[in-house]
């Protein structure tokens, strides 16, 4: 098989395989990331880095997010490889260096330095994939669409003064504080995006409104409520404060960090106005600290037909439901380079999804060797679907 790395810096390469298509067909990657957070040995029960194979578990750093999915895909390759699979589009497999940090070693420096390297018609990506019960029924979640993280920083202003005589002074911390309440008690208009239309009516049975959901979910299960509120409108959540240094300075200036979350297809260019409707009039100002992600996948696709047909094999009475996830992974860099229809796809149902969420970036992380082979099945299934075996 045809493979390379391309790196930035050595220590930090990207590795690209392609079955090259015999011309004419879509084309498909298999996109993983190498690196991980860190591991504290001490709160682990096994070595963090030892891979170790307990009881039909391989534990590790990274056995979730995402070794496990990196191996999955690379035997999907090899295999089909091995048995002469001859597809119309390239197939290819992509595991890139720098995903968690984002320094933009990885993806980003591919897209940009070496397009034709990474540029595909479809790819399957981390995100999701879990098998989940709702009112009764199977599910498997597709993520198709992916919220920007849009942080602001708001910076109030005043007047320093000593503090043993605030009437002199103007506590931009304390003028600070309604504005926080005020985002706080902010309920955004409530809408349904395609995504989230298509999972509500999976699960309720029939079309309904974006507060009518809501409500039936809180009904349902108050899980189902948390889950599903947050992909219904942007959020705020305020996360970071500072102001004065010193304990007897009267802060000039309070300075707010709010984590804000946008739908798919929202702008901070519309956002902003409503934003400031919410605040008031004020001496204080908004700046935008970054916009990232905010893209979606169309749904009607042969990728999307090839997840559905797997899962119609494993498990009949299952169906696929899309869904919008809060952050954000490698798939928006694909969107936004190319117009790549990019799922989030790893089919578990072995492992617990709420253990799996737990073991993200924990201690103990580690992967049910099943549902490393359900992956494979899967990946196996959907190159041949995609890029055809002709
Ligand atoms: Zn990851």
């Amino acid at each position: 098989m045809e493979s390379e790395l391309y790196a930035k810096v050595p220590e930090r390469a990207n590795f690209v395989a392609r079955l090259p298509g015999s011309g004419g067909g879509p084309s498909l990657m298999l996109l993983s990331h190498t690196d991980t957070v860190v591991a504290d040995a001490a709160e682990w029960q096994l070595d963090p880095w030892s891979g170790e194979l307990r009881d039909g578990e391989i534990w590790g750093r990274g056995a979730l997010d995402m070794k496990g999915q990196v191996a999955a895909s690379a035997v999907t390759l090899a295999t089909l490889a091995r048995e002469g699979f001859r597809p119309a589009g390239d197939l290819v497999f992509a595991a890139v260096a720098d995903e968690e940090v984002g320094e933009g070693f990885g993806l980003p420096w591919l897209c940009a330095e070496h397009p034709d390297a990474v540029r595909t018609d479809y790819a399957l990506n981390e995100g999701a994939g879990e098998r989940i019960e709702l009112a009764g029924r199977p599910f498997y979640i597709c993520s198709s669409a992916e919220k920007m993280s849009s942080p602001f920083r708001l910076r109030v202003h005043g007047r320093a003064g000593h503090a043993s005589v605030p009437g002199i002074a103007d506590n931009a911390l304390v003028k600070a504080a309604p504005l926080i309440e005020k985002l706080a008690a902010y309920r955004p208009e409530l809408e349904l995006g395609p995504e989230t239309s298509v999972l509500v009516e999976a699960v309720a049975g029939r079309p309904l409104e974006a507060a009518e959901a809501l409500e039936l979910a809180r009904e349902l299960d108050p899980a189902a409520a948390e889950l599903l509120e947050p992909l219904l409108s942007l959020t705020l959540s305020p996360t970071m404060i500072s102001a004065s240094e010193r304990r007897n300075v009267i802060p000039h200036l309070c300075e707010v960090v709010v984590d804000c979350r946008l739908l798919p297809g929202q702008t901070q260019a519309e956002v902003e106005p409503l934003l400031r409707e919410v605040l008031g009039r004020g001496d204080y100002d908004l700046e935008w600290i970054e916009g990232r992600g905010g893209t979606r996948s169309a749904l009607a696709t042969p990728l999307w037909d090839a997840v559905e047909s797997f899962v119609a094999e494993i498990e009949p009475e299952a169906a696929v439901l899309p869904v919008c996830v809060a952050g954000f992974t490698d798939s928006h860099w694909l969107r936004e380079a190319f117009g790549t229809v990019a799922y989030g796809f790893f089919p578990t149902r072995t492992m617990d999804p709420q253990l799996a969420a737990r073991l993200i970036h924990s201690a103990d992380e580690r992967i049910a060797v099943d549902d490393l082979e359900l992956a494979v099945r899967c990946f196996r299934h959907a190159a041949v679907q995609v890029t055809g075996s002709r």
